[in-house]
């Protein structure tokens, strides 16, 4: 016991973090990082491909959601591990980025630290590790700019199978998969329809829960659902031709008594002028909107009883709170203007559609415009069985739409299947030949990485990987296999190319690059320094340090010299 008191003397201990910081670092930090990666990509792993399997995930309020989709995945995974939640992160850039490849891109981030862990845990220093992964990903991702095939100057009809192509090579993978030509050619077209335009939201899509899958239609225009209406409503026609289209954003509802307004009056019959005054404003606004010679009138705001049956007299269609993204939808499509005023409407603001028509779909009503004449918004509505089918149903076009878009603006395509990765890896391991030192370890370590997408193509398909994987090895080194992939139906090789299992270029380009960065960022980090949240958190730390254990003193005790060391 004296000597323990000599040495306090000595070496007075250093407190720099607040009671009950807990702090933990070095390589067993970095390792439990790297497992806690893994841990989460073992998650997503099995939804990778067409043979991948769906997660259903269900939530304390009771809200069911079956996913093939990586990011959606991750979101609800409510991954709390702060090391972990790089690659919830980078699933949903990923997401936003290009709209596919999220399983993709946490797979490899995974795979890459994975090959990292065995030098982390033999004492490789990480940025040795990092500065290769860089540079073997900056090779990547010029291979695949070099192997990718464009579609530019092809003839509009070859365009459009090649990108159908594309959106049915996403769309293998999830649950609609089983009509992917089908979606597939609805995605394109919904997509060449709108042009150039890049706001996602003028493609519509539109959710009928119930019927057939294929009873799914695209509108060239724009489609939503019949909002509330009032009486008289029925009387209103409900197909028009070429008709003139009215939008407003006011409400066409008679107020005869506002709430909290008080009048005083001093002979009854004034009260009559007041009643007469309200119906004069609300005629005179209605008599406007008819002399615009509008055939359909839309508003954001409510359409009263009143008004519902005034239009119904004239032979117009009116339909009160429209959503403002349908109103603005109907706006883009019809060419018109939304309207804050009913004064000199011009005819320069009205929209006009082909054909304007109410339609039943399943049990819903659906006001559908088509044959608008600036014809940049398009309508997927969707059909089929329960909720949940019709909102992964959903989400899978999104991708779809995405590929089809990313592919249509970078124009270049990739072998999918895993023949791309089987490619980027071969490249690699033939460069890491031509180096010397550690680095050749590591680009090869990065090489081997890449080869999880057909693996794990393999083994969610039921097929033996090593198997196919040595198949592709020697066809990929034969000089003239560059194509070939995983031959989903048959467990065997194939040439992805012939097989039409293309993806946009972009699609691997980003998932590389974000996967590298994600493994750096991680392979960077060797402590964890967690603060006291609340006081009484503190006090319970500092009560456990008193008794002995203070854990955030004794990290930091072992860490002066290192950290002297480190920078
Ligand atoms: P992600 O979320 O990463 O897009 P997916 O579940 O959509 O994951 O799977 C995409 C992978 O499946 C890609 O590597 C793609 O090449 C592959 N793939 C898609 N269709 C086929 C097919 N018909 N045959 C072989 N591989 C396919
Ligand atoms: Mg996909």
């Amino acid at each position: 016991s004296c000597r323990g008191g000599f040495c306090c003397a000595q070496q007075p201990q250093i407190i720099l973090l607040k009671e009950g910081t807990d702090a933990s670092q070095g390589k067993a930090q970095l390792v439990s990082n790297i497992n806690a990666c893994t841990a989460v990509a073992d998650a997503v792993r099995t939804t990778l491909g067409p043979r991948g399997m769906d997660k259903l995930i269900h939530d304390d309020k009771g809200n069911t959601t079956i996913s093939n989709d990586g990011a959606t995945i991750m979101k609800l995974l409510d991954i709390v591990h702060p090391a972990a939640k790089i690659l919830v992160d980078i699933a949903k850039s990923q997401d936003s980025e290009v709209g596919d490849g999220t399983t993709t891109v946490v797979l490899l981030a995974a795979e890459f630290l994975k090959e990292a862990k065995p030098f982390i845990e033999d004492g490789v220093h990480s940025q040795n590790l990092i500065r290769s992964y860089r540079t073997a990903s900056y090779l990547a991702i010029d291979k695949i700019k070099e192997l990718a095939v464009s579609i530019e100057g092809k003839s509009l009809e070859e365009k459009k199978s090649l990108l159908a192509k594309c959106a049915a090579t996403t769309l293998s993978s999830k649950l609609i998969g089983g009509e992917k030509e089908f979606f597939a050619s609805m995605v394109v077209d919904a997509v060449l329809a709108i042009g150039n335009d890049d706001r996602l939201n003028l493609i519509g899509i539109k959710k009928v829960p119930g019927g057939n899958m294929r009873d799914s239609f695209l509108v060239n225009g724009v489609a939503f659902k019949k909002t509330f209406s009032y009486a008289g409503f029925e009387q209103q026609p409900k197909k028009f031709l070429n008709p003139k289209i009215l939008l407003l954003n006011i409400e066409l509802e008679l107020k005869s008594e506002k709430e909290n307004a008080e009048i005083r009056l001093s002979d009854p019959l004034q009260y009559q002028s007041i009643v007469d005054a309200e119906w004069n404003i609300i005629y005179d606004k209605l008599d406007k909107c008819v002399q615009s010679g509008a055939k359909i009138v839309l508003s954001r705001l409510a359409i009263g009883d009143l008004a519902t049956q005034y239009f119904a007299d004239r032979d117009i269609f009116c339909a009160g709170r429209v959503t403002e993204e349908d109103l603005q939808r109907v706006a883009a499509a019809t060419g018109g203007t939304v309207q804050t005023s009913v004064n000199n409407i011009i005819d320069e603001v009205l929209g006009s559609c082909e054909v304007f028509e109410e339609k039943q779909v399943g049990n819903e009503r659906f006001n559908i415009f088509s044959g608008c004449p600036s014809g940049q918004t398009a309508t997927i509505v969707l059909r089929g069985g329960a909720d949940q089918f019709i909102e992964e149903a959903e989400r899978s076009l999104h991708d779809a739409i995405m590929i089809v878009r990313r592919a249509l603006k970078n124009s270049t395509v990739v072998p999918g299947g895993g023949a791309i990765d089987m490619e980027i890896s071969r490249f690699l391991r033939l460069h890491a030949r031509t180096i010397a030192g550690k680095s050749q370890l590591f680009i090869n370590s990065y090489a081997k990485a890449l080869e999880v997408i057909p693996r794990q193509l393999c083994d969610n398909a039921g097929y033996d990987a090593t198997d196919v994987l040595n198949k592709l090895r020697q066809k990929h080194a034969s000089g003239e296999g560059a194509n070939y992939g995983v031959d989903i139906n048959t467990g065997g090789i194939a040439d992805s190319f012939a097989n039409f299992v293309w993806e946009p270029a972009v699609v691997k380009i980003n998932a590389i690059n974000a996967a590298t960065e994600a493994a750096c960022l991680i392979l960077s980090v060797d402590e964890t320094v967690k603060n006291p949240k609340s006081e009484s958190a503190q006090g319970e730390a500092a009560a456990s340090a008193m008794a002995g254990r203070g854990r955030g003193g004794a990290a930091f005790r072992g860490r002066g010299g290192r950290g002297m060391r480190r920078r």
